[in-house]
């Protein structure tokens, strides 16, 4: 009998993944509102100082503090300046009536908020009792004090979220430098498999895994070209590996990666490029392909086969696939942040492979199990909150602490 290579564990199966990635290098310039889950292509540098000016942070009045120290100086108002527009300089034995975000007069060097002021009108004027002595500065936003003109704000292979694309914003920038989308092929491998609006058959089961995988992709910025169902034929399946090859940075398949007759991945892979990886020691997914389809004039394109069972296709995208798809668009860093946090479950049997437990999060803070770990309870997704990284071999008892990933972590 042939001996038996061990499965790569998840840690190794990853490496060998990123290890794999050539990261696509072209790039284009969008305008700043439409970036948004864009990788960044070029780091990104402020010609600007944020706040620009020395502006006052709340509503009331701009002060020389020396003049203000007894806590009861009565002033003249000399000028009122909303946000937006410039005073005058301010004239010694004066204040001026200031408002959140207006430019600080030349002579000021503090604000009083408005709650510690008293205004009268007067037969000369507006004229204000400052019952505060402030501190020189108080109040004031000062020129720079986010950002200084010259400094780099954004790192090349920061992916964009709201908060990137307001900071960018915030110093004038239009436009950014961003990765092209990845180009993604999906298609779904199954005899069994209906479309939701079709009648289901006997024998026939919804093709769920078109929906979860095509959320999940578009969640990543994937451009997705959608083969649909392709019958278990091996004809079939080589067919589509070859046309889903052209013009495509990834092959993403689900279902057929067994070994049963009815498998047709791993030799239709095989036939039209290599297998590189297969079968990884995690549950549920054990059975991950990778590999390259081989096209012509140009380096192969990626492939990676995912399992039918809806868990198992949901869990290993969120654990290799969604970090290849970084990793192509430039990202660093691609790893999930994970939590340790306390199993308020027992799991008594150890298992030989590395679990990936749907868990949610209790009202006293600990984490319990969905009832039913199958790989075919897409249920258990729905229900929880992330996943619990138990490691091969590993029991655990209720009040241990075990490695919690949440699924905000992995899903965007
Ligand atoms: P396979 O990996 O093709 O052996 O499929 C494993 C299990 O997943 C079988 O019970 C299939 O019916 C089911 N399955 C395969 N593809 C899908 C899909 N696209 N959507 C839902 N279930 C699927
Ligand atoms: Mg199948």
């Amino acid at each position: 009998m042939a001996e038996k290579k061990p499965m790569l564990s998840a840690v190794e199966a990853l490496d060998f993944l990123l290890s794999a990635v050539r990261p696509i290098v072209d790039t284009e310039t969008l305008p700043t509102l439409e970036a948004n889950g864009r990788v960044l292509a070029v780091a990104q540098t402020s010609q600007l100082n944020v706040p620009p000016m020395d502006n006052t942070q709340m509503d009331g009045y701009a002060v020389r503090a020396a003049e203000c120290a007894s806590g009861s100086a009565r002033l003249q108002v000399s000028q009122r300046i909303p946000a937006g527009h410039v005073g005058e300089p301010l004239q010694r034995g004066t204040v001026a009536r200031i408002f959140t975000g207006a430019m600080i007069p030349q002579g000021a060097d503090a604000v009083v908020m408005q709650e510690q002021c008293e205004a009268e009108k007067t037969a000369e004027g507006d004229v204000v009792t400052i019952r505060h002595a402030p501190q020189a500065g108080e109040w004031i936003r000062r020129t720079g004090e986010d950002i200084q003109a010259g400094s780099t704000i954004l790192a090349a292979g920061t992916r964009l979220r709201a908060q990137e694309l307001g900071l960018a914003a915030s110093v004038g920038l239009a436009s950014l430098p961003v990765v092209r989308r990845p180009r993604v092929a999906v298609f779904f491998t199954g005899d069994e498999l209906a479309m939701p609006g079709e009648p289901l058959k006997p024998g026939a089961i919804y093709n769920s895994n078109r929906f979860t995988l095509r959320g999940l992709l578009e969640n990543l910025g994937c451009d997705i070209t959608d083969y649909g169902i392709v019958p278990d034929s091996l004809d079939a399946t080589r067919d589509t590996l070859r046309k889903a090859a052209a013009g495509h940075d990834l092959i993403i398949t689900s279902g057929g990666v067994s070994v049963g007759e009815e498998d047709h991945i791993k030799p239709a892979v095989e036939a039209e490029g290599r297998l590189n990886m297969w079968q990884i020691a995690i549950k549920p997914g054990k059975p991950l392909a990778f590999g390259e389809i081989n096209r012509a004039d140009k380096q192969p394109a990626f492939f990676i086969g995912l399992p039918g069972n809806p868990v198992s296709s949901f869990v290993t995208f969120l654990l290799f696939v969604r970090p290849f798809l970084l990793r192509l668009q430039g990202v660093a860093d691609v790893m999930p942040r994970s939590f340790r946090m306390r199993a308020d479950f027992a799991l008594p049997k150890a298992d030989r492979r590395n679990e990936f437990l749907r868990a949610r999060i209790n009202a006293s803070g600990g984490l319990d199990l969905f009832h039913n770990q199958s790989s075919a309870v897409l249920t258990s997704t729905v229900w929880g909150d992330g996943l619990v990284d138990n490691p091969a071999g590993q029991t655990v008892a209720v009040g241990d602490t075990v490695r919690f990933i949440p699924f905000s972590e992995l899903l965007f």
